[in-house]
């Protein structure tokens, strides 16, 4: 089904982190299963190899969610590719248990994706930025797609085509307004690298903007990293907030959510956000908090003011010149404006979800969207088209409009991959999934 040549393929991935990787198992598995209904993939990647979101990786930071929910254990709970395999094929599954924790440190859980992706490498192509796709011919309608690919090195442009796309491009990075990023303002996914590449001692006052996980865990660690500086998290609440684990709650990234939200009425999901957000936006673990707590309370008993907490505090504007960097303050509980000269500024000010309309730009008039202009999506994460296309467009991720809060995060990929697996088997052997699954539920959007 592939030829070197002329590369064309039943399924290529866009992206490859968790997401994607979640998938390439479940191909793998599937053929493993039914041979005869195997399906050829392979997947871009634009990193020069694999990695998920390695400037932050902070050495204590841990997962927020629970080991179980790997790549594939809610779809197959006997699959060799499980966090727990992983654990036995190093050798460390006797001390983790004893270890008695749910949640392993994001760099153990980077080594299991790292385990994981090299037992499928050779499908995946690293340092390649999938840059456009349309349709392969124009005229007739054509059941492929064609990908430009663009080697990240500069060494050139490959066409590939496919079936199928699953696009997994993962979250966009976001500002502050009007801020850009150099090399004393940085966003918090480019932390450890732009960090690692200053001098400890030039950082003697920094500056952490935001009040999520991300905020927190940054101001933790430059707290003990830098020992002689003086740090400020500028927070536009009062104080950080806890993030709502707890197991009522946390029912809302079980599989069966996806179909509450998607079938709901727009009364539900919107009761989803209303309630719930608090599970994972702008909030912070209660470890996190309490363990910031107990630095700054230390200070207090030692007499010093070395973490400082800017709170009811937003950036008006960043001013740089060489390595000074001046941040303009407003608010504070007597509402007033302020200044602060800091050695480095990190905006740890969240992500925007997935986007993936500058890839389909050529295919816009094909991709259907709602009232808000947002892509409409069926159940099985496929872009509504137009019925001349007859390829599949999938996303993972980018769907919190229709597929609810888990779009984004770990939770749900190992069932996501299975049912985009299963809807691609359905629809090439000219049956319909989506229908078939979900006969009875209310109307598709
Ligand atoms: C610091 C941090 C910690 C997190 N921790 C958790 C957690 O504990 N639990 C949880 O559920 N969620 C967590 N999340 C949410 C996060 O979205 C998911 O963990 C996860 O990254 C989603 O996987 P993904 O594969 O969809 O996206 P990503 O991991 O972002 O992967 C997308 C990949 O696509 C590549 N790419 C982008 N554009 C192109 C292109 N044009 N061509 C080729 N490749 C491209 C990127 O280089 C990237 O490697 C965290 C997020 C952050 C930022």
């Amino acid at each position: 089904m592939t030829n070197r040549e002329h590369e064309i393929y039943d399924v290529v991935g866009i992206g490859f982190g968790p997401s994607n990787l979640s998938l390439s198992i479940a191909l793998e598995e599937r053929a493993f299963d039914e041979p005869e209904r195997a399906l050829s993939n392979h997947f871009f990647e634009r990193q020069p190899r694999f990695g998920w979101h390695r400037d932050m990786l902070l050495p204590s930071a841990t997962m927020q969610i629970s080991f179980l929910k790997d790549l594939v254990t809610f779809r197959n709970p006997t699959s060799s590719f499980s966090f727990i395999s992983f654990l036995h094929a190093v050798g460390r599954l006797p001390q983790f248990v004893n270890n008695q924790d749910f949640f392993p440190t994001r760099r153990e859980f980077h080594q299991y994706l790292e385990w994981a992706q090299a037992r499928v490498a050779a499908r995946v192509s690293y340092g390649s930025a999938v840059t456009s796709l349309r349709l392969a011919s124009t005229g007739a309608a054509s059941d492929r797609l064609q990908l430009a690919v663009a080697d990240v090195t500069g060494q050139g442009c490959r066409r590939v085509e496919a079936r199928n796309v699953v696009i997994s491009t993962g979250l966009v990075p976001k500002m502050l307004d009007g801020v850009v990023s150099d090399e004393r303002v940085w966003h918090s996914s480019e932390f450890l690298q732009k960090f690692r590449g200053m001098d400890p001692r030039e950082l003697r006052r920094v500056a952490v903007v935001g009040a999520g996980q991300s905020a927190a865990e940054i101001t933790r660690f430059l707290y003990d990293e830098l020992p002689q500086a003086e740090v400020c998290a500028i927070i536009p609440s009062y104080g950080y907030s806890i993030a709502d684990a707890t197991p009522f709650a946390n029912q809302i990234f079980d599989p069966r959510a996806v179909d509450h939200y998607y079938f709901g009425s727009e009364q539900t999901r919107e009761a989803f956000w209303r309630y719930h957000r608090n599970t994972n936006y702008a909030v912070v673990d209660d470890e996190v908090i309490r363990d910031l707590y107990r630095r700054a309370y230390d200070d207090e008993v030692r007499g010093t003011d070395r973490l400082r907490f800017l709170n009811l505090t937003r950036v008006d504007g960043v001013k740089r010149a060489g390595a000074e960097t001046r941040v303009h303050l407003q608010g504070g509980p007597g509402g007033e404006q302020a200044e602060i000269d800091v050695d480095a500024l990190v905006c740890a000010t969240g992500y925007d979800s997935m986007e993936p309309t500058e890839l389909l730009r050529d295919l816009d008039e094909h991709c259907l969207r709602d009232e808000a202009g947002r892509l409409r999506m069926e159940r099985d994460y496929r872009v509504v088209t137009t019925p001349d296309v007859p390829c599949g467009i999938y996303l993972q991720g980018g769907t919190e409009h229709t597929h609810g809060l888990s779009s984004s995060l770990l939770s749900n990929i190992a069932v996501r991959s299975g049912e985009i697996v299963d809807s691609i088997v359905a629809r090439g052997a000219g049956g319909d999934y989506q229908r078939s699954l979900y006969a009875g539920a209310a109307g598709l959007r």
